[in-house]
């Protein structure tokens, strides 16, 4: 194919293809200004064909480098800005990458010499380059580690083919308009966020950048500017709904879709959007599938409460003997880096790759996520997910946070035990109590232990990992 950016330069010149809401670039001018930066990148001895680590922020320095990377066939290895200085050097490390691009707001003094800061690197003297003609699908355009939430995390290659096929999956399932434009609140090192920049590529649609997720500053965008799209995790969404039902105008006019990932939505979170005539889409994917792969429409949600709805066209599904989530799709990634036998680990025999996600396919079809195999609690025969335990304790009074792990026992085999987060001394009596007049009796937490934090991820997930061991 042709390159996605100097192809839009042509196709849509004058189009606006990002913008921070203070300063705009039309994809002609995101393309003469790749070319700019390409010549800088090759100034700071940065060769072409190399990997180049990006550890940025929702900007419009950060996109207008990663595009430069991507059209003069550097590969951006995408690093997650939560991480130690100590993790971000073993992924920079293990990805031998030739430098690391480091926005001036997340500098560190302990960072070493070899790192450069974006200020730098674009004030350096250099003349313009042309940028790569081809965009070739099987070439590796971005490298992104998953979130470790299960282990150590892994480099997944993406290929400009995943990124292609997952950008059009995406535009048969919610349909394109000629004012596309997707507000990126979720971070660009994630695949929820750098898929929004892939798809503005390939779908010549506008990029709107916030740099934070502050609900309010949100909801005034999606006001008052002509966004028809965001990316959100139900967090997110729970967040922007409470500014939208405190005497905020609706959205724009051209709003249609808040894509939400992640996890399921619960029923009166549902609600409250039908009532504001938010159009909610639902969706299951992962880093190794560049973003989703499976999503439940407006329309289906009341009827397919709790699933994450229909595999998209190019995705197939299957549900293993053992209940594991199966699927085939041209979105998957080829490999992770430096792990040559880690991919075939994951496949099985006839090809289909093993997402490590437990989950069930209705009749109709729609797939219903469980959670994942290694959370899965095995308790006197019956199969616990934390997930479902968690949910329901949401709402349980004196529970602030919690999350549910497995513990040995010597008659159930495994039993759910609840690590809680309270402001008041924890009354397992009162918990127990909730847990059985709202679950299957097997499902009650064993104990509930006190604990200050849930230990979370970089991504900000809750490592069951790290609290099975405080057991
Ligand atoms: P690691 O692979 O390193 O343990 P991770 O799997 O958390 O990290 P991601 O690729 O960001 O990293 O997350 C994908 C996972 O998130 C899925 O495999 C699944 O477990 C979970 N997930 C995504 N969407 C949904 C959903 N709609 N419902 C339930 N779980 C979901
Ligand atoms: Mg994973």
């Amino acid at each position: 194919m042709d390159n996605w950016l100097c192809k839009q330069a042509r196709l849509s010149p004058d189009r606006i293809a990002v913008t921070d809401g203070k300063q705009q670039l039309s994809f002609q001018a995101l393309a003469t200004d790749a070319g700019h930066i390409a010549g800088q990148l090759t100034a700071n001895n940065i060769p072409a064909q190399t990997r180049v680590a990006v550890l940025a922020n929702n900007t419009l320095a950060g996109y207008r480098i990663a595009m430069a990377l991507l059209g003069s066939g550097r590969t951006i290895v995408w690093l997650n800005k939560r991480l130690t200085t100590a993790e971000l050097l073993r992924e920079f490390v293990d990805c031998q990458a030739s430098t690391c691009l480091v926005a001036d707001d997340l500098w560190r003094t302990d960072f070493p010499e070899a790192f450069i800061q974006f200020s730098v690197l674009l004030a350096t003297a250099a003349d313009p380059e042309s940028l790569q003609s081809d965009f070739d699908l099987p070439q590796v355009a971005s490298i992104m580690y998953t979130s470790g939430t299960t282990g150590a995390p892994k480099g997944v290659l993406q290929t400009f083919g995943n990124h292609y096929n997952s950008a059009l999956a995406s535009a048969l399932n919610l349909g394109l308009t000629p004012n596309d434009d997707w507000l990126c609140a979720v971070p660009i090192f994630h695949i929820s966020g750098f898929s929004i920049m892939m798809r503005g590529l390939i779908y010549g649609m506008t990029v709107r950048l916030t740099e934070r997720f502050d609900a309010e500053a949100i909801n005034t965008i999606l006001v008052n500017e002509p966004v028809t799209a965001m990316s959100v995790v139900p967090y997110m969404l729970k967040k922007l709904l409470a500014f939208q039902e405190t005497n905020s105008a609706p959205y724009n006019a051209h709003f249609r879709t808040m894509l939400l990932g992640g996890g399921p939505i619960d029923r009166t979170t549902l609600k409250r959007c039908e009532q504001l005539h938010i159009s909610v889409v639902q969706s299951y994917g992962m880093t190794e599938t560049c973003s989703q792969i499976v999503a439940l429409s407006n329309q289906d949600a009341a009827a397919k409460i709790g699933s994450a709805g229909q595999p998209l066209f190019s995705t197939q599904l299957m549900i293993s003997d053992d209940n594991e989530i199966l699927l085939k799709t041209p979105a998957l990634t080829p490999g992770y880096l430096n792990r040559p036998t880690a991919l075939f680990d994951k496949t099985t025999a006839d090809g289909w790759y093993k997402t490590g996600d437990v989950g069930q396919l209705d009749d109709d079809g729609f797939l219903f996520v469980d959670g994942r195999l290694d959370d899965m609690i095995i308790s006197g025969g019956e199969n616990i997910f934390p997930d479902e335990i968690e949910a329901v304790y949401q709402n349980c009074p004196g529970i602030r946070d919690i999350a549910v792990v497995g513990e040995p026992n010597d008659t159930w085999g495994m039993v759910p035990v609840a690590f809680v987060v309270a402001d008041e001394p924890l009354d397992t009596l009162t918990f127990k109590q909730y847990g059985r007049d709202h679950l299957a009796h097997y499902k009650v937490p064993k104990r509930f232990i006190a604990i200050d934090a849930l230990p979370v991820n970089a991504g900000g997930k809750v490592q069951r990992v790290v609290l099975r061991k405080l057991l």
